[in-house]
């Protein structure tokens, strides 16, 4: 197959049926190479200063780019594919190799509109590509530039490679086995500080979950999958409803809201940390109101006091809910503290459940900022953070 063919959107079904069919042994490869050479790196530092050297000098000689002069290079003269990773709704990911420097790459190619004329370069992909060059933190995915193929609907963007997606690396730990407290933390902490970072750039992600948060074998998350992100500003403005899986969606839109901010983020957190300590999602709502009913479940009903604005939303007089209002709310049975229901269940102390409980806060005012969730006790006392050991075997 020419190099042109393996970059081309027409020979998509027949590059994926392949991967299909060697999808193991590719991985295999793929991934025992990598493997090999984390293993290598881990054993001999000072090959892998050595390495680096050679690396960084290799790259000193290579002829420098400037995309403003040069436009953006050919994805067929610079990157290799090696695997289909993923294909979603906006963008196919592949892992590719740099033809100059060997290193692994993530590509997410993005995907247009049959009718291009009519609808133009998608929005989503506009968004990811300006939110991601508005920020630069290590728990967010880095962009190193953009690369086309030979028509205009053809256009990736160039990401550090990272072994897993968090739904992934979860699946990588024995299922009968929990995360260990501190590896745990690290994590949240890691998510917390990407989610900071974009919040005080006035970006909001929107689409917090676990398939949308990066592991690194070094044990470093990232946040990725920016296409739903878009600033916000302060008095809100009217946003569009249409954002955040169900599972992870927070309250306020769930019953209308349009001018949401930071805190519809911190409600997804929340849901990914009681699925951290579970090993699986929470509260799986079937549709909307199945959602509602569950939310109200775990935490408890609205009332004037925990939501005093709460009769003021859109569709707030549209759901009557079944529960006793003093029923004492799912969240203390699900995460009873020091005390976990099954040996797959993480342990929570008393600081850990205190801020489960500030990120599923009913009221969004009432919510706890990632600002304040990082100097959180949970994180300064008691067990310390560890970083998470996806990748031992
Ligand atoms: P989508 O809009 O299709 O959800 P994402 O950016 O979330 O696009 O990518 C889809 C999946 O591809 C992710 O859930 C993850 O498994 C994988 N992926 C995305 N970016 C990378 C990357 N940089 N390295 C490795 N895998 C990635
Ligand atoms: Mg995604």
């Amino acid at each position: 197959m020419g190099k042109r063919d393996r970059w081309d959107s027409s020979s998509e079904s027949e590059s994926e049926s392949e991967s299909n069919n060697n999808n193991t042994k590719d991985e295999t490869s793929a991934g025992t190479a990598s493997i090999a050479t984390a293993k290598k790196k881990q054993s001999n530092s000072s090959t892998n200063d050595r390495n680096n050297n050679t690396a960084a000098i290799s790259s000193l000689l290579l002829p420098l780019h400037n995309p403003l002069l040069q436009g953006c290079r050919s994805v067929y003269d610079t990157y290799e594919q090696i695997r289909h990773i993923s294909e979603g709704t906006y963008g196919v990911v592949w892992q590719a190799r740099d033809l100059a420097t060997n290193e692994i790459v993530a590509l997410k190619q993005i995907k247009f509109p049959d009718d291009l004329t009519k609808e133009g370069f998608p929005i989503t992909a506009l968004r990811e590509c300006s939110v991601l060059l508005a920020m630069s933190h290590e728990n967010v995915v880095t962009v190193r530039e953009m690369v086309v193929g030979d028509s205009f609907d053809k256009v990736f963007m160039v990401m550090e490679f990272m072994e897993f997606d968090l739904k992934q690396g979860m699946d990588r730990y024995n299922p009968r086995e929990a995360l260990a407290q501190s590896e745990l933390k690290d994590i949240l902490r890691q998510i917390l500080a990407g989610m900071q970072h974009m919040h005080s750039k006035w970006l909001l992600h929107r689409d917090i979950k676990t398939s949308n948060i990066l592991v690194h074998r070094s044990g470093r998350v990232c946040l990725c999958d920016f296409g739903l992100a878009r600033r916000y500003q302060d008095p809100p403005q009217e946003l569009t409803l249409l954002v955040v899986t169900l599972w992870y969606r927070a309250p306020e839109l769930l019953f209308g809201e349009t001018r949401y901010g930071p805190a519809i983020d911190m409600w997804s957190i929340g849901c990914m940390f009681g699925e951290l300590i579970c090993r699986d999602a929470i509260m799986q709502g079937q549709g909307e109101l199945d959602q509602v009913d569950q939310i109200f479940q775990m935490v408890g009903v609205p009332t004037k006091e925990n939501w005093p604005l709460f009769e003021q939303l859109p569709t707030a007089h549209m759901f009557r809910w079944r529960k006793n209002k003093d029923d004492q709310p799912d969240i203390y049975k699900k995460f009873p503290i020091n005390a976990p229901v099954s040996s797959s269940q993480a342990f929570l102390d008393s600081n850990g459940f205190d801020l489960l409980k500030k990120l599923l806060t009913l009221d969004p005012q009432h919510r706890i900022s990632a600002d304040d969730a990082l100097r959180h006790p949970y994180f300064h006392q008691g067990v310390k953070p560890r970083t998470p050991r996806f990748f031992v075997e």
